[in-house]
């Protein structure tokens, strides 16, 4: 048995040539631990646990792409490691078993970040403690401490020569609390800019290595969120920039696997055919099959990839020195000297190096988040790509947005719309109104926008309103539509908007209260039982809640999706705007970014407007958006979609590829909103003429 008792700070990385530690060792009489990498370390003495895996022995050629960072660990030079991964491959099991390695054979003061204290608490629990529990030699260590300290907790563990401590990211009094050697930063993207007000959690908690100069370890690891703030991706934008190659069976070309190598065929109908799924290789173009996938996998080459200069000249990596220590270190083209540090070791890998998911899994995953919409698409880059997501929450470029308008003209209803939400801005001195149509594939329609000028303090203008309730649009099926609810901002002229709405009883009109909430489009409905005065009301009003944050970012995601090309389908989520849309339409629309502040360190994102641009068109796009999640829009299916269709009675102009729809008449039941539409369509037919806004 081992029993380390090399526990000394200022030889915290024993070796046999290390006398001092030896000596020490024979005089305790006791066998000193060997010393090894962490690769050699797991594959000795780890032991799997039931919570994470079928228990047994630790095989790193079972997850090949961890054995690269695993001994980088040990690696002469490397200061930090960071980890941008997808999850579930490696990031844990890399460091549970640095962890074990350096608990065990060079043991220190060791830190453990995650985002919350909680969090920490988790690790501990169903992490550190089952590997110590399952793994003889960590048993023992701890068992000895127990026995003199009774003082370990979960979230504070001694061991001879050293202690585990876990926090979370946002206590800056315990990141800062005692020198350490051995950091270990998980989930870092989920770290507040700040901790308390002092600074970065992770610079804190850097600055206590202080102590450890020359052989101290900083990791750092997380799945990456939104480009340009993802902490994870800055932290491998700065370090040497490893990638792992692998050799294609077909040509022997040795790259990394990317996933625009995937290749899949469509249907008829557009959509992903993930049975057809398949990497090609980058070299020759041939495709592999998942068996030669998964021999592939089996030597994987970590290179430095990051862009250098040496003997004049800006050089991308093209040769490398032979491995040592797990990574192929690049070479100058013209001296011959490894031009790329390492004191910073990073590391990326996607699902395409998890021997468990096939790439038909993983495609499959990618046609789920393709039909979900730009959010679901934004997790797929996270967690299985292990790439930032470029989002569109920022505001897309205005002008892209007016480029890619579509061909029909406002006040006129485009086929693929299948029902219409109104959403009324309310200003001192006018309203703006915009009628907003929703179909299938989450796609919508700006059907048309209006100002209503007239002091809001006084009656016309919500008599021009209320007109507006009656009106029809015409349907491209030949149908008038009338808007299914209407939803009016009642945040600013509070006391005229319900009086107003009260007036409107019987007719699907609602005040709104647009929320500073990321959680849903529709948060639920808000009783107003009294006035802003605080007068009491017999009847209490009921107001929309609406989630305008979520309904925000989801909107700019979707305004920047490109329009594909002419035959081709949209993506999901795709928002249409007519030919004639204004330019200052659309500088309202995506009048605001989001902002992230730091306030006593709390992270908050907020969306502001972008320097002066008005944003009436962008509120009234988000109460319909909240209407329309309020009726269910989110969630219908075909069968709904096809009774829509059956009631404006273009049910016989289905897209091909789809089954015959069921009886019109039958599914047309009452309280059907649509069959109600088509009753007062032929009551009334009068065609609604855009107008111009402004
Ligand atoms: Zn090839
Ligand atoms: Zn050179």
């Amino acid at each position: 048995m081992f029993n380390s008792t090399s526990a000394s700070s200022e030889s915290p990385r024993p070796t046999y040539l290390d006398l001092t530690s030896l000596e020490r060792s024979w005089r305790k009489g006791l066998t000193p631990a060997p010393d090894l990498d962490v690769v050699e370390w797991a594959e000795e003495y780890r032991k799997l646990s039931k919570e994470s895996s079928n228990g047994g022995r630790f095989v790193t050629a079972r997850v090949e792409v961890a054995r690269g960072p695993m001994l980088a660990a040990t690696e002469p030079g490397v200061a930090t490691i960071t980890l941008m991964a997808c999850t579930q491959l490696l990031k844990t099991t890399v460091i549970e078993n640095i962890l074990g390695r350096f608990i065990h054979i060079d043991p220190c003061p060791i830190l453990v970040v995650q985002p919350k204290d909680d969090a920490a608490e988790t690790f501990s629990k169903d992490r550190l403690a089952p590997m110590i529990r399952d793994t003889k030699v960590l048993r023992d260590l701890f068992g000895d401490a127990k026995a003199t300290d009774a003082g370990a907790t979960l979230t504070h563990k001694q061991f001879p020569g050293g202690h585990v401590t876990l926090v979370g990211s946002n206590s800056p009094t315990n990141l800062a609390m005692r020198p350490i050697r051995l950091l270990c930063c998980d989930e870092i993207d989920k770290y507040p800019l700040s901790a308390g007000g002092e600074g970065p959690p992770i610079d804190l908690a850097e600055e206590r290595q202080a102590e450890f100069k020359t052989n101290s370890l900083s990791v750092r690891a997380c799945s990456p969120t939104v480009t340009g703030r993802s902490a994870i991706e800055a932290s491998y934008d700065e370090s040497d920039q490893r990638k792992a190659f692998v050799r294609c069976p077909h040509c022997e070309h040795w790259h990394p696997l990317e996933w625009e190598q995937v290749r899949f065929d469509k249907d008829e109908g557009g959509k992903i055919r993930a049975e057809t799924a398949r990497y090609e290789c980058v070299g020759c173009d041939k495709p592999w099959t998942e068996s030669q996938r998964l021999v592939a996998l089996r030597k994987i080459e970590w290179r430095q990839t990051r862009a250098f200069t040496c003997c004049g000249e800006n050089q991308v990596p093209e040769r490398w020195a032979p491995e040592a220590h797990g990574v192929r270190r690049a070479l100058c083209l013209h001296c011959g000297t490894m031009a790329v540090p390492n004191d910073h070791a990073g590391f990326v890998a996607s699902k395409l190096y998890a021997p468990k998911q096939t790439i038909r899994e993983t495609v499959a995953k990618f046609a789920r988040a393709l039909r979900r919409g730009p959010e679901a698409l934004r997790t797929f880059f996270n967690t299985q790509l292990a790439r930032t997501w470029k989002e569109g929450a920022d505001a897309p470029d205005w002008q892209d947005v007016y480029t890619r308008r579509d061909s029909y003209l406002a006040g006129t209803v485009s086929r693929g719309v299948l029902i219409l939400f109104g959403g009324v801005d309310v200003q001192k001195d006018r309203l703006e109104v915009s009628v907003w149509g929703f179909g299938r594939n989450r796609e919508r329609w700006l059907i048309e926008h209006r100002v209503l000028p007239g002091d809001t303090n006084r009656a016309p203008v919500w008599k021009d309103l209320e007109a507006m309730f009656g009106e029809t649009w015409e349907h491209e099926s030949g149908a008038d539509m009338t808007v299914r609810d209407w939803g009016i901002d009642s945040s600013g002229f509070t006391a005229e908007v319900y009086a107003f709405v009260r007036s409107q009883a019987g007719r699907p009109v609602h005040a709104v209260d647009g929320q500073d909430s990321y959680a849903a489009a529709f948060l639920g409905v808000g009783a107003k039982d009294a006035t802003p005065a605080g007068k009491k009301l017999r009847r209490g009003l009921k107001t929309i809640r609406v989630g305008a944050s979520f309904a925000k970012q989801e909107l700019m995601g979707c305004l920047a999706l490109q329009r594909p090309s002419e035959g081709k389908p949209y993506p999901a989520g795709f928002v249409h705007l007519p030919r004639d849309v204004t330019e200052d339409q659309v500088k309202q629309l995506t009048a605001e970014e989001l902002v992230t502040h730091v306030t006593r360190g709390r992270t908050r994102r907020e969306w502001v407007p972008i320097g002066g641009r008005r944003n009436e068109v962008l509120d009234c796009a988000n109460y319909a958006r909240g209407l329309a999640a309020m009726r269910g829009w989110d969630r219908w299916r075909e069968t709904h979609w096809r009774e829509l269709e059956g009631a404006l009675g273009i049910e016989r102009d289905r897209p091909a590829g789809l089954p015959e729809a069921s009886v019109p008449e039958a599914v047309v039941a009452a309280g059907s909103l649509a069959a109600r539409n088509l009753q007062r369509a032929s009551a009334k037919r009068s065609r609604v003429r855009s107008r111009t806004t402004r």
